[in-house]
């Protein structure tokens, strides 16, 4: 199921490494994620998420912010496994973050006694992958920049998720099965948008969507929704929703241009799409 980063033989599962015949270790850290990244001459590494967003991340989203998003992606990712007639399910998702969608549809699986799937999550940040190995033992985590290539063998995977993250359709058209599903989330251009009246937000581009379209090729759009949710936050909470996301990384956009009142409510507008091969 991997393969080695370095030259892509299988990778073999030891005590605290993982080994392929050429002998190229990774290790498998304390807390449980395994180190995949390889460090090549002239190639950079993604940037990953800083610490302080996946903080914010984890306090959004345990405070069930998304919920909405939640609930609508699992109904997808369940009906698209239904119908993956091999005896094991792997599920994979791409810049997992500090694991909370994953985890806890793996938590959920479990507990339905579901017991025939894996779960991989892969991150570019270290900060993250160390954090969802603490928070979700049900799941592997594993750093590694999938962006390059995605160390998993040819057509093993059932599906793959990529929620607000980069996408590698080069590599997910190697690695899914010939069924399998890719869910895609990304935010619409009403994301945020009472929040724009306060601050100098990054735009979100209309075309988005037709541009994720052309680049799936030859995976086409079988499902697209818009799923919604207007909660009303705190300036606090305001303060965690910026953070956790892109807007963190330009310090101005992150300072408010007047006073925030009490309560505000929050239009919060992610589009979720699944694609197969036709
Ligand atoms: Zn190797």
């Amino acid at each position: 199921m991997l393969i080695c980063p370095v030259c892509t033989s299988p990778l073999s599962r030891h005590t605290k490494t993982f080994e392929c015949p050429q002998r190229h270790t990774f290790d498998i850290a304390k807390e449980g994620y395994v180190n995949l990244l390889v460090s090549k001459k002239g190639v950079s590494r993604p940037e990953g998420d800083h610490r302080e967003m996946l903080h914010a991340r984890r306090e959004v989203l345990g405070a069930g912010h998304f919920a909405f998003l939640q609930s609508a992606l699992f109904k997808m990712l369940e009906a698209a496994l239904a119908k993956d007639s091999d005896s094991l399910s792997t599920i994979l998702d791409v810049g997992c973050g500090e694991g909370y969608y994953l985890g806890t549809f793996a938590a959920q699986q479990a507990a339905a006694g579901n017991l025939n799937q894996a779960y991989f999550g892969f991150d570019a940040s270290k900060e993250a992958v160390r954090l969802a190995a603490k928070s979700h033992p049900g799941c592997t985590f594993f750093l590694a920049d999938v962006f390059h290539s995605i160390p998993i063998a040819t057509r093993s995977v059932s599906a793959i998720t990529v929620l607000f993250s980069p996408r590698n359709f080069q590599e997910f058209a190697r690695i899914l099965k010939a069924t399998g599903n890719i869910l895609i989330a990304i935010p619409t251009p009403d994301h945020f948008k009472e929040l724009r009246e306060y601050f100098d937000l990054l735009k979100i581009e209309e075309e988005k969507e037709q541009r994720l379209i052309e680049s799936a090729a030859p995976y086409v759009v079988r499902e697209s929704h818009i799923v919604e949710a207007q909660p009303s936050l705190t300036a606090e909470q305001v303060h965690s929703l910026l953070t956790m996301s892109p807007n963190f990384r330009h310090t101005a956009r992150m300072q408010a241009l007047k006073p925030l009142p009490a309560s505000i409510p929050t239009t919060l507008s992610v589009q979720l799409l699944r694609l197969s091969l036709p």
